[in-house]
């Protein structure tokens, strides 16, 4: 991309990201308490390998963001994607399986038809696993723009941007704060402040990175800093959710189930 086209993009983008703070919203009120989610976009293999066995060591779950069509491929900045068996054994391990695009792919950038239609691939992908109930979707590259946002829009979900920092009280679920644990994004130390903020009131902090590995990418974490951030939560005090517990807390076990088509 040329320099005036990098500016232009990042110029629509910023319009977008504000536009879709205040317009296309799903409020939801949160419950009271603290709360934790801790999510794996993509994924890496490193990150099941390496990064689910420190969270299911402490009883806790997370959510993956699966793009199926990255399964057993190799990623120029990630390095070995997520395999089947990777997936097989998060979903018996109990862990939480959302939706990303099948692709991969900018929602800013695409249709309502081409998002809809990733969305359904992956949808089918998932249940080749047996994964039928997603609650969640994150937006790649938490890209979003209001077209994309209205086409993702459904009670059936709630979706996920990149927008760092605490969500709290009225929430919108069709644009949930993340902060990413990535070390072209300062690392840990957003995340870090964002867990002392909410030792002091009432909140949902989403975390997500990519890859973790010792030499990992701009995206992803060391163990190292994984475990950091760890006995941060825990020393938070807060509960550990994944995504879709979240939603279901909130629609009281009703949680309307998005029929994907075959
Ligand atoms: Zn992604």
């Amino acid at each position: 991309m040329s320099d005036r086209g990098a500016l232009s993009k990042k110029l629509r983008n910023a319009v977008d990201g504000v536009l879709c703070q205040s317009l296309v919203k799903r409020p939801h009120t949160l419950p009271s308490g603290r709360y934790v989610s801790i999510c794996f976009d993509d994924f890496p293999k490193s990150a099941a390998v390496n990064g689910a066995p420190m969270i299911e060591a402490r009883d806790w779950r997370a959510t993956w963001y699966v793009s199926g069509g990255l399964c057993g491929t190799e990623h120029g900045r990630f390095g070995e994607m997520f395999t089947q068996a990777d997936l097989r054994r998060l979903i018996r391990n109990g862990h939480d399986i959302g939706c990303h695009t099948f692709n991969h792919i900018d929602c800013s950038d695409a249709s309502r038809a081409e998002i809809i239609g990733e969305r359904e691939r992956n949808a089918a992908f998932l249940s080749s696993f047996g994964v039928l109930d997603v609650q969640s979707f994150a937006y790649p590259y938490g890209a979003a723009n209001l077209d994309c946002k209205r086409a993702m829009d459904t009670e059936a979900m709630a979706l996920r941007g990149g927008k760092p920092g605490l969500n709290r009280g009225v929430t919108d679920f069709n644009m949930l704060k993340a902060t990413g644990l990535q070390t072209d994004r300062g690392g840990i130390l957003r995340a870090l402040e964002d867990l002392e903020s909410l030792s002091n009131s009432d909140g949902w902090l989403i975390l997500y990175t990519h890859d973790v590995q010792d030499d990992a990418s701009g995206g992803g974490i060391t163990p190292d800093d994984l475990d950091q951030v760890l006995q941060a939560i825990e020393a938070s005090g807060a509960d550990v959710v994944t995504v879709g517990d979240m939603v279901q807390r909130l629609t009281g076990g009703k949680h309307p189930t998005l029929q994907w088509a075959a």
